[in-house]
């Protein structure tokens, strides 16, 4: 079975933060911060339908202008998940061109920006055919959970203290649908688009006796055959558990802040998060309001993760960092 959460760090450890998470199969992909995103072609980013930034250090958000040149000019709308002072971030950068020429332009691009506030998503819309402008400010309740919720998957946010609240997020896939491979030779059906669909009617929980259309079309004649979904889940489908990737960058180990992570991250498959400095270093680490190595260590061993990922390492240990990525393990594996 592949995973079809497919995820990897955009830059070297050293370089600037940031995950691109692609989804197997489909033209999609999440971000995860903006830094620095040289190492990511056009094509991969214009799969990104979600992005989600922990704050906007520029580190983290520099990779906005070359990601808004990108997406300019096309019919998409983009969501975009930042702290408290997000919207106005965004709507500073977006100040800082002239779009008196987009009516122009037959494709329009539109920004949803969503602020996560303690108790509350605070909602703006931002539409290139309106020249950015500030429109459809919206409140919602949050409850400290989800800020996504799709029926496949789900990306969840804690809010952490980096001496500015900077976001933690957990993107959960919500079970995994498998197609046995056995079961479509002895129902001699081949594989194709349809699987995708069957698998959405499963994520939305569709009725079992929902007709689906497979084709069974020889030489591309366009012939179909009826199955209910029930008999296709019979046949084809088991379903496992779903992955869980979670990613914590520029916080600090504080007693508000571990229990935070702790829950957000909980037995996640694979934890990325940040460790600029050494398990020494842990003055330097609270006055910069980072991690060490064992602090991301020790959180992913509390957190019971099956599998931990450091970065946002810092320059001074340019020459050490195979030291950084033992010191987290080691802890990790309780070594
Ligand atoms: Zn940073
Ligand atoms: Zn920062």
């Amino acid at each position: 079975m592949k995973p079809i959460l497919q995820p990897s760090l955009v830059n070297d450890p050293l370089g600037d933060p940031g995950l691109f998470v692609q989804f197997l199969y489909e033209k999609r992909a999440f971000l995860f911060d903006m830094g620095d995103q040289s190492p990511l072609t056009n094509a991969d980013l214009l799969k990104v339908t979600h992005v989600f930034v922990s704050h906007t250090h520029i580190d983290h958000f520099i990779g906005f202008d070359r990601f808004l040149r990108l997406m300019f000019g096309r019919e998409k709308t983009i969501t975009l998940y930042g702290p408290e002072n997000f919207i106005a971030n965004v709507e500073g950068k977006l100040a800082g061109f002239t779009w008196n020429l987009v009516d122009r332009y037959d494709e329009s691009l539109t920004l949803d920006v969503v602020e996560v506030h303690r108790e509350r998503l605070h909602k703006a819309t931002f539409r290139a055919i309106e020249r950015f402008q500030r429109s459809d400010e919206r409140e919602e309740p949050w409850d400290g959970g989800l800020i996504l919720d799709e029926p496949a998957l789900s990306v969840s946010a804690t809010i952490l203290e980096h001496r500015v609240p900077c976001l933690g997020f957990a993107l959960k896939e919500k079970f995994h649908v498998n197609i046995n491979k056995d079961g479509l030779t002895a129902m001699s059906l081949e594989p194709g688009e349809w699987l995708n669909r069957v698998k959405q009617n499963i994520y939305e929980g569709a009725a079992d006796d929902l007709v689906v259309q497979v084709p069974v079309g020889v030489n591309g004649t366009q012939e179909t055959r009826e199955y209910t979904l029930g008999t296709l889940k019979e046949k084809l489908v088991t379903v496992t558990p779903g992955q869980k990737i979670a990613y914590i960058t520029d916080t600090v180990y504080t007693p508000t802040n571990i229990p935070r992570i702790v829950n957000l991250v909980r037995e996640a498959d694979l934890l990325f998060c940040e460790s600029p400095f050494t398990a020494e270093e842990e003055d330097r680490a609270r006055d910069r309001c980072h991690l060490t190595t064992r602090q991301a260590g020790l959180l992913a061993k509390e957190a019971g993760v099956k599998q931990l990922k450091t970065f946002h390492y810092s320059k001074r240990h340019s020459h050490q960092t195979d030291r950084l990525v033992r010191e987290a393990q080691d802890t990790f594996q309780g070594k």
